[in-house]
């Protein structure tokens, strides 16, 4: 791991030094369950390579976006929510309150999704 990821904490959780529930991994997403999470199904999706944001990983590799929304997708189906629906979330900087600053898309379903998010 490099200088600039190894105090990362989804880069220690995709390396398997931090606990998580890991519900789904290919070879370029790690998904897991959100630890606080904000609805009865929370995942979080992420590239095992590190980058800041979404926009940050489409520039480095614009195919692991889609990726990390099929892998969304898929984990979506074996939740049993595929079909009920489900809000996918990347949040950007400090007005979309990104606290993590490794790429994550939030899975959000399990009961319906307000709109618009406040
Ligand atoms: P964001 O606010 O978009 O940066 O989302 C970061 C998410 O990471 C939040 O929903 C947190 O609850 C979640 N989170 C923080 N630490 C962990 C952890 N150790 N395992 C799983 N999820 C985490």
């Amino acid at each position: 791991m490099s200088d600039a990821t190894t105090s990362c904490l989804f880069c220690r959780i995709v390396a398997g030094e931090v606990p998580a529930d890991v519900v789904r991994r290919d070879d370029r997403t790690v998904a897991f369950r959100d630890v606080t999470p904000k609805a009865p199904t929370h995942i979080l999706v992420v590239p095992i390579e590190h980058t800041e944001n979404a926009a940050a990983t489409a520039a480095a590799d614009p195919t692991l976006v889609g990726a990390l929304v099929l892998a969304a997708a898929e984990v979506a189906a074996g939740e049993g929510i595929a079909d009920s629906g489900y809000r996918l979330v990347l949040n950007t900087g400090a007005d979309a309150g990104q606290t993590v600053f490794h790429t994550h898309l939030h899975l959000l379903g399990g009961e319906p999704q307000g709109w618009p998010i406040g």
